[in-house]
């Protein structure tokens, strides 16, 4: 059985490089096209796997040129697949405009996405993984159940939504950055605890902040470098988190210094990311990351 297992989407990238992004109604030209294999699931999946961790996807995908994009991409990542299902609808499909500035903005067609549940299968491999991470461009009720399956919970709130009482019972660890912060828990950073049991705010450039109701907030600062995409920084950031974390929870319990410790390390390997252009090939592996983490 897989350590860490991401139940969340996959999607097909059409990147455009763009001066700056458009503001509504204004049409601008971009300066080239690429495609390549994304999704917040599907980013998060392959950063779990390259930060070392033995992880599973459970996704939905559809029987087209995109579903064996991603297929190819998280396979040669070393992901195991065996819980992706074949959908009828479409792959999802995420238009991404990136500016000169690395400042991006995404449109998603969740598509194949929208129709994820979790089988029999599914639900066995994320009653018996370390960590259990989910996103939410899937079906609320898929996310929900995931939810309440797991041993140890962690919800990346994004894209920003409200959130019920029902689904934040079951969190272990929120990570937001601060647009997705404020619709959980408004702009006091730590009304979340009144949410959730503890909490991990990203803050771009700045890095990220730590709260837990036991300890005073943990600043973690960010590593200055310099910005080409910031497509799939969070996601980087949460998939070495959960890898992090299903490394040391096989000793016992997770405390405040091993989420610590794992926030640093995803905080480095996010800093990463963004020196590189696209999703999924900007994830650094293991080796890059432990080589920058002290
Ligand atoms: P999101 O991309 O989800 O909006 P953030 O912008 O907060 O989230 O970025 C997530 C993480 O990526 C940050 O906590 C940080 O580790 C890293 N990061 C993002 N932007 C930069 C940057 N300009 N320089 C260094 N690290 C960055």
């Amino acid at each position: 059985m897989a350590d860490v297992v991401v139940v969340g989407s996959a999607n097909v990238d059409l990147v455009l490089p763009v001066q700056r992004i458009p503001r509504p109604g204004e049409t601008v030209l971009a300066g080239g096209l690429t495609r390549g294999p994304g999704g917040k699931g599907a980013n998060q999946a392959v950063a779990a796997a390259r930060a070392g961790a033995s992880t599973a996807f459970i996704a939905a995908l559809g029987a087209d040129d995109g579903g064996s994009l991603l297929r190819d991409a998280l396979g040669e990542a070393g992901v195991d697949l065996s819980l992706v299902s074949t959908s009828d609808q479409p792959t999802g499909t995420a238009i991404i405009t990136v500016a000169e500035d690395g400042e991006n903005s995404i449109v998603v067609a969740p598509s194949a996405n929208a129709t994820l549940e979790l089988s029999e299968q599914a639900l066995y491999a994320v009653r018996e993984a370390r960590i259990v991470l989910s996103q939410l461009e899937i079906p609320f009720g898929t996310v929900q159940a995931a939810a309440a399956a797991s041993s140890y919970f962690v919800l990346n709130a994004a894209p920003a939504a409200e959130l019920s009482d029902e689904l934040l019972a079951h969190v272990d660890l929120l990570v937001v950055n601060e647009t997705e912060a404020e619709a959980v828990g408004g702009p006091k950073l730590s009304a979340l605890l009144e949410r959730v049991p503890a909490a991990v705010v990203t803050l771009g450039a700045e890095g990220a902040v730590i709260l837990t109701r036991d300890a005073a907030e943990i600043r973690v600062p960010g590593v200055s470098v310099e910005v080409v995409d910031t497509t799939a920084a969070g996601d980087t950031f949460c998939g070495v988190l959960a890898a992090t974390l299903a490394a040391v929870s096989t000793t016992g319990p997770i405390t405040g210094r091993d989420l610590t410790n794992a926030v640093r390390r995803a905080n480095v390997a996010a800093s990463l990311s963004v020196q590189t252009g696209g999703a999924i090939p900007s994830v650094p592996h293991g080796e890059v990351i432990d080589a920058r983490y002290a």
